[in-house]
């Protein structure tokens, strides 16, 4: 039985919190660079310059790339053999949050549902653990930004309407969206399982590098036929008109029951902010 230190894990996620904030991914960037010669709009092009020069900035100043530094989310790998020592998992990630937030001068966006009262360090943070075999310990952290979760939907579908009705929502609902969610978007898109499940699928496939493939070839196909009707809405970068609305779509399926056919869409903005670390 391994065993870690709750005081490793608060560590690692305050330097993941002001990681994620400040230091775009570079598939995200090579994705901007790439989109430039796509985009035939020249404010589409011009805005992708400025993203490129915001994220450069922002990683060299060590800034947050945007104001709305996010809700803390936080996925763990945790080997089933670990044994976390010196107290909680819960307490030691939300520490590490108050932290990053607080060392990292990151804005605290938490707050009550109903008084709007702000919780004044940016806890609690949303967390998901999937227990795995062995030893290992990993942490993603996720920082999600109000504009793109606020365009992301749940539907239960009817099983009838098919792969046609499920691009239908999917496309509708980055029309619908518009600039809202500060395009260019990463689409995640989750198929099948339950309500929530599908919403959790939709999320971890933000968490796929941009440019791989999906694993399974009828999903790739899908994503990128998807992507094509997408970019062909001209809602483009920061919804001012152009062909790159969003840079890509990733699915995640899993079986469902026979009388259900639940789809989430969950919207990534620009600001696609993910780090991880091994323990
Ligand atoms: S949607 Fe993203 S880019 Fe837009 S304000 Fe929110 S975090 Fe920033």
């Amino acid at each position: 039985m391994r065993e870690i230190h709750v005081n490793q894990i608060t560590r690692a996620i305050r330097d993941l919190a002001i990681r994620a904030n400040t230091e775009l991914g570079e598939d995200v960037l090579n994705c901007f660079k790439e989109s430039l010669s796509r985009e035939e709009s020249p404010t589409g092009r011009d805005i992708l310059l400025r993203l490129i020069e915001n994220a450069e900035i922002a990683r060299s100043e060590q800034i947050p790339m945007c104001q709305d530094t996010g809700l803390a989310v936080v996925f763990v790998e945790m080997g089933q053999d670990v044994h976390i020592v010196g107290g909680t998992l819960r307490e030691a990630i939300e520490e590490g949050v108050r932290q990053g937030y607080g060392e990292g001068y990151l804005r605290k966006s938490a707050c009550h549902p109903f008084t709007r009262q702000n919780t004044g360090d940016n806890t609690p943070a949303v967390i998901h653990i999937d227990l795995v075999a062995g030893e290992g310990f990993k942490l993603i952290f996720a920082p999600k930004g109000g504009g793109s979760e606020n365009m992301s939907r749940v539907t239960m579908l009817t099983p009838a309407v098919g792969v046609e009705g499920v691009k239908e929502f999917v496309v509708q609902r980055v029309k619908e969206s518009g600039p809202n969610p500060c395009p260019p978007t990463i689409v995640g898109v989750g198929i099948g399982g339950t309500f929530e499940q599908a919403a959790l699928l939709a999320k971890k496939a933000l968490l796929r590098s941009l440019g791989s493939d999906n694993p399974d070839p009828e999903l790739d196909r899908l994503e990128k036929e998807w992507l094509e009707e997408i970019n062909r809405l001209g809602i483009g970068p920061q919804g001012l008109g152009g062909r790159i609305t969003s840079l890509a779509v990733h699915v995640n399926m899993m079986p469902c029951h026979i009388a259900s056919l639940p789809v989430a869409v969950n919207i990534q903005c620009h600001a696609a902010r993910h780090k991880e670390v091994e323990l």
